[in-house]
């Protein structure tokens, strides 16, 4: 097989890139073509994942193939934007015909999933290592941006954090799987391997938040950027950040609540709003959680139920360093 038929087996042929919405033209010519929708912006994020640094290098393909593109598409939810196409530059050791085939029904599931097609990429030889670059389309200048908190808005979050930092010892195999409860198993695995991109929250949010991210370094971090951006600092209430009942399994309580303040790869979103809007932005989505609040000056600040500054925990895990 050589690197036209593998793109025709693998990648033009696949699920992923049939039509399309938006899509004039698709995988095959020099460019593929994409129709921004009158009033619309076109939204672009690109990321990469290297085997061995950011995946364990016999991780399972199929899986891969949904958390490449899982973690790209999450940054068009963060901004509000509908997903349209997306391009693949994939870098492979080998042509390994059943792991090609897994991983492009992995990512198909996930493009289905989340309404995106394969529009076009790259295939090189080389080092595992996965590009995904997405387009969305978002109304004109109402993007969800990092840079619009204000000082008197409550900040956020879209669910349960933590669970896909726990997960890390078990999926590089630092700790037996197989240990844990069957549910328990399920939970974590598919926390870390089939993040769910928040794309209808991002939407919803688009008005109405003032400002918005999805969170992938850990929470504390990616608070950290609003801050920054907006010019404002933010106040987390240690007590009311939801911490994900998989990760409380595996971990004492205090380890889970460092996990979901800096685990990191949830990919849940944090935004911030007025707080005459929470409680319908709450029946609408009933996992969203207040978790503090956006003031003057600068910086990320966890206080205890009664106020009081709490020392910055350590970063938790550093997946793979
Ligand atoms: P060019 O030499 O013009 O850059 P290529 O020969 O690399 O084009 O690719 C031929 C077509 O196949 C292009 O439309 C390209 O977007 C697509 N393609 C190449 N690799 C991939 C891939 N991994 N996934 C999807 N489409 C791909
Ligand atoms: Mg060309």
């Amino acid at each position: 097989m050589n690197e036209f038929e593998l793109i025709q087996h693998f990648f033009t042929r696949s699920a992923c890139a049939q039509g399309g919405e938006n899509i004039l033209l698709g995988i095959g010519d020099d460019c593929a073509l994409l129709q921004i929708p009158a009033g619309q912006s076109c939204a672009v994020s690109t990321d990469t994942l290297v085997s061995g640094i950011h995946f364990p290098e016999q991780a399972p393909a199929f899986l891969l193939g949904q958390r490449a593109l899982a973690v790209a598409v999450s940054d068009l939810a963060a901004m509000g934007a509908t997903p349209v196409g997306f391009t693949l530059a994939i870098t492979l050791p080998q042509i390994d015909t059943p792991w090609l085939q897994a991983f492009s029904e992995g990512l198909s599931a996930m493009a289905l999933q989340c309404g995106i097609a394969l529009i076009g990429g790259d295939t090189t030889r080389g080092p595992l290592a996965i590009t995904v670059t997405v387009m969305g389309a978002v109304p004109q200048s109402r993007a969800l941006l990092r840079s619009g908190a204000r000082v008197g808005d409550v900040l956020c979050v879209s669910g349960a954090l933590g669970a896909a930092g726990a997960a890390v010892p078990y999926v590089v195999g630092e700790r037996d799987v197989h240990s844990l409860p069957e549910r328990v198993q399920q939970q974590l695995l598919a926390a870390y391997w089939t993040p769910q991109p928040q794309l209808e929250l991002g939407r919803y949010l688009l008005g109405k938040a003032h400002a918005a991210l999805d969170i992938s370094d850990g929470l504390l971090a990616d608070c950290g950027h609003i801050a920054k951006a907006s010019g404002v600092s933010l106040q987390i209430q240690q007590t009311q950040v939801p911490v994900a009942s998989a990760a409380e399994q595996v971990l004492d309580a205090h380890a889970a609540l460092q996990s979901a303040l800096s685990g990191g790869d949830d990919y849940q979103l944090a935004f911030t709003l007025p707080a005459s809007a929470v409680a319908q932005v709450q029946h609408d989505f009933p996992a969203v959680r207040v978790i503090g609040q956006v003031c003057s000056g600068s910086g990320v600040h966890l206080v205890n139920a009664a106020g009081q500054s709490v020392a910055a925990l350590r970063r938790g895990y550093q997946h793979f360093e």
